[in-house]
């Protein structure tokens, strides 16, 4: 079992000709919720990718809150972990104008009660094949979740997003660490993908920094460097393209590939992701990217 300890948002999104001003009021021409949030993204991906994932994180008594839960469940992911707290879920309200540029506004509002693992979360976690982390929960939290996954000898994933600094008792946990370009970079202060991952390899024991259209460079502490080019695809949306990435190499690792196949499943997965719309709907199933693979 993947457990994924992490964040649930519903995300509003407005589509505007032009983001208003502080003050200003414009009318938009498209608005739709979207459940996300990046552990709920992660577990999807996962499941849709095959695994067996089991989701642990809180929503609101609301109807977003039994919305997520719904579509959760629906993709195959295990909700017992899922509890539902008083008050509003997480949301992320998002602007997004003509030119694709937008402005997000995230209240964790539920993910923001999780102070730490449950003793539920515990045994999950102790159980698991792999823990995928993220940064949209307390941060007291993921730190106590990747301590438990380090502890009970679980490989742990964490995607450092959204970038902050990250403590050194969070990382010591870490087994993989998945940051994007901007990430790498904020987490290391070195420019470039080549020179961030020697310096990420100080601070963790395997990381892989994915580069958009450009792929992904792995590399570990036993000196094993690879460059995965990304699949050529025409992108038309790439929300949630690292969050499918990630979902999918837990999969493939849980499943004993090696670690070149494993990046390999993961790119097919993303770029499968990114050439449809949305997060969670974007994401596609074990047997689609078996066939893009062939
Ligand atoms: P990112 O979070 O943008 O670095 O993307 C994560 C992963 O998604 C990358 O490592 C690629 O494997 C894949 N990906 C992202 N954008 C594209 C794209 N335009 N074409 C193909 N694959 C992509």
């Amino acid at each position: 079992m993947i457990s994924v300890f992490g964040s649930a948002n519903m995300d509003l999104v407005a589509y505007v000709s032009k983001a208003p001003k502080l003050g200003e009021t414009v009318t938009g021409h498209r608005f739709r919720t979207v459940p996300g949030g990046k552990g709920a993204n992660q577990a999807i991906a996962a499941a849709r990718a095959g695994g067996q994932v089991a989701f642990l994180g809180a929503v609101g008594d609301d109807g977003f809150g039994a919305e997520m839960r719904a579509t959760l469940a629906e993709a195959g992911v295990e909700v017992r972990g899922l509890r539902q707290v008083p008050g509003p879920s997480g949301i992320a309200h998002i602007v997004v104008d003509d030119d694709g540029a937008n402005s997000i506004i995230v209240v964790p509002g539920a993910n923001g009660t999780i102070t730490g693992p449950s003793g539920e979360d515990l045994a999950a976690i102790a159980g698991s094949s792999a823990l995928l982390l993220q940064l949209e929960l307390p941060m007291g939290a993921v730190v106590a979740a990747a301590q438990a996954g380090r502890v009970a000898g679980v490989p742990v994933f964490l995607t450092p997003a959204p970038a902050q600094p990250l403590p050194a008792e969070l990382l010591e946990a870490v087994t993989t660490l998945v940051p994007n370009e901007h990430e790498a970079a904020a987490i290391t202060g070195v420019e470039g993908p080549d020179a961030a991952l020697d310096a990420l390899l100080e601070l963790v024991e395997e990381a892989v920094i994915t580069l958009g259209a450009d792929g992904a460079l792995y590399g570990s502490r036993s000196g094993e460097r690879l460059r995965v080019p990304a699949v050529k695809v025409d992108a038309v949306d790439t929300t949630a393209a690292g969050d499918t990435f990630v979902g999918a190499l837990a999969v493939a690792h849980t499943e004993r590939m090696g670690v070149a196949d494993a990046l390999g499943f993961a790119a097919m997965a993303a770029a499968l992701s990114v050439q449809r719309e949305g997060a969670s709907t974007s994401m596609p199933t074990r047997r689609e990217i078996e066939d893009a693979l062939g």
